[in-house]
């Protein structure tokens, strides 16, 4: 079936026309649009190209070897397995990049607009849900969002212009907003919690503060010690104690 048949989904060419950008001019065919036979197709073609794209550049690049016949002749078909392997390497490396927090956090999203819609009412919420999603397009926002607005943060709608402005006077006038606060800001991490706590300090019975002792004592004996004499004979730290960091390091090391 010609995908130009029917009506494009993606960026509403109607049925016959060509797929448009958003400034109305002519663009490839939207993959919305396209079929599994003909988004075969454009595959098809797009690894033709890609082949003959890469064998014209590897003459260019390796003239003499073209010549000789010893740069590889990349085939349509092996181009368009690297493509899918590159696809499904991306999409691999995206997946392994989800973060246990993250996914918590949208899954509390669940919750807290629930919990807005009981709170803040429909129409309210209907506002809120609307003009969250529309400044914030990635969901990492969004509980940061809810939080700030169930706070008593001013989250304002609407705008107007103001007519005969005098100097000094803004430009325009918020005519529709949400302002109340129903909950703290600590009150929704806890109704709303996604985050592990910090890590206990571990009980290692006193070691780490032997070492740091003992190695501080032993670093400030030696020759470039950052102990010092004064005037009146009495030893003194220096200001910076150079030496208190790598054992400070080392202690920490062992204790975790
Ligand atoms: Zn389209």
């Amino acid at each position: 079936m010609n995908p130009l048949e029917r009506h494009c989904s993606r960026c509403g060419a109607p049925a016959g026309a060509k797929c448009k950008n958003y400034r109305g001019q002519g663009k490839p065919t939207c993959k919305a649009r396209l079929t599994g036979g003909a988004l075969d197709a454009q595959a098809g073609r797009r690894a033709v190209a890609r082949a003959r794209r890469e064998n014209a550049t590897e003459a260019e690049v390796l003239p003499l070897l073209a010549y000789a016949g010893l740069v590889a002749d990349h085939t349509a078909e092996e181009m368009y397995w690297r493509w899918r392997r590159s696809k499904a390497v991306a999409a691999e490396g995206w997946a392994g990049e989800v973060n246990g927090d993250d996914l918590l956090r949208d899954l509390q999203l669940i919750a807290v607009r629930r919990f807005a819609l009981a709170t803040v009412g429909a129409e309210a919420f209907e506002k809120l849900d609307g003009y969250c999603h529309r400044t914030y397009r990635s969901s990492s926002y969004w509980y940061g969002f809810w939080r700030d607005a169930f706070s008593g943060k001013r989250i304002e709608f609407a705008f107007e212009r103001v007519m005969d402005r005098r100097p000094g006077e803004p430009a325009v006038r918020c005519t529709d907003w949400y302002e109340r606060r129903h909950l703290s800001r600590d009150e929704f991490h806890a109704r709303f919690p996604y985050q592990d706590e910090a890590p206990q300090p571990a009980d290692d019975g006193g070691l780490a503060a032997r070492l740091d002792e003992a190695l501080i004592r032993k670093r400030s004996a030696s020759p470039s010690t950052s102990a010092t004499t004064t005037g009146s004979g009495r030893r003194r730290w220096c200001a910076s104690r150079p030496c208190a960091a790598p054992a400070t390091r080392a202690s920490r090391s062992l204790r975790s």
